[in-house]
Formats: C-alpha cells, sequence, structure tokens
C-alpha cells in the first residue's frame, strides 16, 4: 500500500526532497558564509602614536602573527607622522609652515598634496567651518601644548587674518599664502587619514579583523572571524574615559570618528574653553553640542566631517552629513541625541541619562 503511494507520487516526493535538500545546503551555505560559529580569540596591543593612545585589537588565526602586525601598524603611523606633523620639524607641514616665503609656491608630495586639496574643499563646502589653516589659533588658545589661556580680543583679532583661508592660493602641487605665519594643519583630520592607511595594510596581512582606535578615530575591520557586525561604543561626553552613551552596529571596513569638547579643554569661571575653535569667531565652538560622530568608508571623510560637523551645529551639520552621504550622532550639551537616517537601526542608546530626539 505505502510502496504504491510512494511510486504514485515519486515525482512529487523526489521534487520536495530536491528542495528541502538545496534549501537546507543554500541555508548553512549562508551560515557559514557570514556567520561562522567559532570567532577567533583577540589580542590587543596599546601605545602611542601620532600624539594619542592607539588602541589595536587584532583577530587573526593564527596568533602567531599578530605581533608583526603590531610592529606595522606602528611604522605606517609613524611614517604618516613624519609626513603630516607640526610638530616633526622635519615633516612636510612642518617645514611649509616654518619656511614657505608669502607670496611663493610652497611644494608638496603628491600624496599630501592630495590631503591637503581634499581639506580645502571641506572647507569651500561647509563656509569656513573647517579650517585647514586654524593652528596659529589653536597655538593662541594653547590647549593642544599645556599653555591655555583666554586670549585677549585684541589678540583674536589679529590672528583670524593669519587664519583666513582666502589668505591662501592652492596651485597643482604647493600652496602659497598671502600673510605672514600662517600654517597648514591636519589636527582634524590625521587620526582619520591613519585609519585609512591601516586598514590598506591589513589587507596585505592574515588578520581576519580589527579594531584599531587612533584617538577619536576607530578603524572597525573585517570581523571576528564569526561573520557578525562589529558593535563600536560612542564615548559619553560626561563620563569617565572609557565609559560608553552608545553603540553603533557597522560592517567591517568603516571609520567612526568622534569629535568633542571633553577631549582637550580648560574651564575658567565655570566656562568650558575646548580645542575646536569657530573661525568665524576665534573662540571655542559654543553652540550646545558637546560631541559628534561621523561613520563614512573614508577615515579622512569621517575625521573632517565629525569636526566640521560640530563647527556648524545640529541641524546644518546633520544636512552637510546627508549631503555627503555619511552617517552621524550629534550629542548637545542637554544630552538630547540626533542621529542621521541611517542609523535608525543600526543605533542603541546604552545611557538613560541620554535622550534620543529623532528616533
Ligand atoms: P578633532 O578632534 O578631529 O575634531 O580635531 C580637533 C583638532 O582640529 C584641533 O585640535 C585643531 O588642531 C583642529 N581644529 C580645531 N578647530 C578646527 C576647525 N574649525 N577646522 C579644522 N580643524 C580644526
Ligand atoms: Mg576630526
Amino acid at each position: 500500500m505505502l510502496i504504491k503511494y510512494i511510486a504514485k507520487y515519486r515525482h512529487a516526493i523526489t521534487a520536495i526532497v530536491a528542495v528541502l535538500f538545496i534549501g537546507s545546503m543554500v541555508y548553512f551555505g549562508i551560515r557559514t558564509k557570514n556567520m561562522k560559529d567559532v570567532s577567533i580569540e583577540p589580542q590587543t596591543f596599546s601605545g602611542l602614536a601620532m600624539g594619542t593612545a592607539v588602541k589595536k585589537t587584532l583577530y587573526t588565526e593564527d596568533a602567531s602573527q599578530n605581533e608583526a602586525i603590531d610592529k606595522m601598524i606602528d611604522t605606517c603611523l609613524s611614517e604618516l607622522e613624519s609626513k603630516i606633523s607640526v610638530r616633526e620639524s622635519g615633516s612636510e607641514v612642518a617645514s611649509c609652515n616654518r619656511n614657505y616665503a608669502v607670496n611663493g609656491v610652497y611644494e608638496f608630495s603628491d600624496e599630501i598634496m592630495q590631503y591637503i586639496k581634499e581639506e580645502f574643499q571641506i572647507c569651500e563646502e561647509t563656509n569656513g567651518a573647517f579650517s585647514p589653516c586654524i593652528r596659529p589659533l589653536a597655538e593662541l588658545w594653547g590647549i593642544e601644548d599645556g599653555e591655555a589661556r583666554i586670549p585677549e580680543p585684541g589678540e583674536i583679532e589679529e590672528t583670524l587674518k593669519r587664519t583666513n583661508p582666502e589668505n591662501v592660493k592652492l596651485t597643482n602641487d604647493g600652496i602659497t599664502f598671502f600673510e605672514e605665519r600662517m600654517a597648514i594643519d591636519f589636527g582634524a583630520v590625521g587620526k582619520g587619514i591613519a585609519c585609512d592607511l591601516v586598514r590598506e595594510k591589513l589587507q596585505e596581512t592574515s588578520a581576519e579583523g580589527a579594531v584599531i582606535s587612533v584617538g577619536g578615530s576607530i578603524l572597525a575591520y573585517g570581523d571576528k572571524g564569526d561573520g557578525r557586525n562589529w558593535h563600536i561604543g560612542i564615548q559619553d561626553p560626561r563620563a569617565e574615559e572609557g565609559k560608553v552613551f552608545a553603540v553603533i552596529d557597522v560592517e567591517g571596513g568603516l571609520v567612526i570618528s568622534t569629535s568633542g569638547d571633553y577631549e582637550k579643554y580648560f574651564e575658567q569661571n565655570g566656562k568650558r574653553y575646548h580645542h575646536i575653535i569657530d573661525p568665524a569667531t576665534g573662540y571655542p565652538v559654543d553652540n550646545g553640542l558637546i560631541s559628534v560622530t561621523v561613520v563614512s568608508e573614508s577615515g579622512f571623510l569621517s575625521d573632517a566631517l565629525s569636526t566640521a560637523c560640530f563647527v556648524m551645529g545640529t541641524e546644518d551639520g546633520l544636512k552637510y552629513a546627508a549631503k555627503k552621504g555619511v552617517e552621524a550622532v550629534f550629542v548637545t550639551a542637554d544630552k538630547k541625541v540626533y542621529i542621521t537616517d541611517g542609523l535608525k537601526k543600526k543605533f542603541r542608546l546604552q545611557s538613560e541619562d541620554y535622550q534620543l530626539e529623532n528616533k
């Protein structure tokens, strides 16, 4: 009876079995490709580079490779620093700042000139909120140099002439300054560029995944060996270092940069003076924002735009982030949080002190 039944429906049964078989192959195939069961034991290296803390968490199946990868990243960071530092006197940027002649052309290598052009493009797009020539003002405030003080209004007035991007002209391979004592600065983009270069280097290694943080910029690379996304914590701008107020889920390959008024600052008469300067006034930005985070495939953009959007404020910053195709998180002093649309399913608050305004 059963045999007769099977014989009658053998084509249908074969089809069902085939569908189930193929279905399970596809399911397990996708699962092994995207979500492997075994994750790799990470190894973390901490140190200093580019004047900031660097932390590298490496996920490599053959852990004996990790030390060489760590060294390779250090070399990559110090090579970059030796080109863009304003403090290392031999760097391309420092020697331009020291040696250029007003109205003459100071030439850069193609690599550095390309970054300078991109910085000036962002300066133009943000109507000067992002300024690659902010250095004389940063030095006047002394917040990064341990000599912080509130300058006299006359000093700010005088220095603003030397930070005006209209007093700079770019040529194909160099720049011309039209004022004495001007300077080029990579302070707002260097750590993001570092993440871009480290990502390129990691691609040459056997590392499956890594989280590399260079100051306020974090590179999420590959995965932990399990095919899952990364959960990157964002520093709580009003809590001790290491405490996060939110988490963003990101795919490997992205860079997450945060600019905040808590990074470098001093207080006088109950007012906070921090290191992000409004080029329009010469004073630290005072627009109600305390932190801005930008997520992008480009480390350069994520770093440049975290600073730019901080200066622009929430409303203009959100518009600019959307125009540039990056995702962003804005945090105000009254602990309100605004996020771009693309983050709505990827952003999770972790602290009850903060309120998400645009869910
Ligand atoms: P970040 O931490 O990436 O926001 O960068 C802050 C650094 O960028 C400061 O320490 C300055 O060197 C520089 N900076 C400050 N204000 C500006 C600005 N308005 N545009 C560009 N760079 C700035
Ligand atoms: Mg920045």
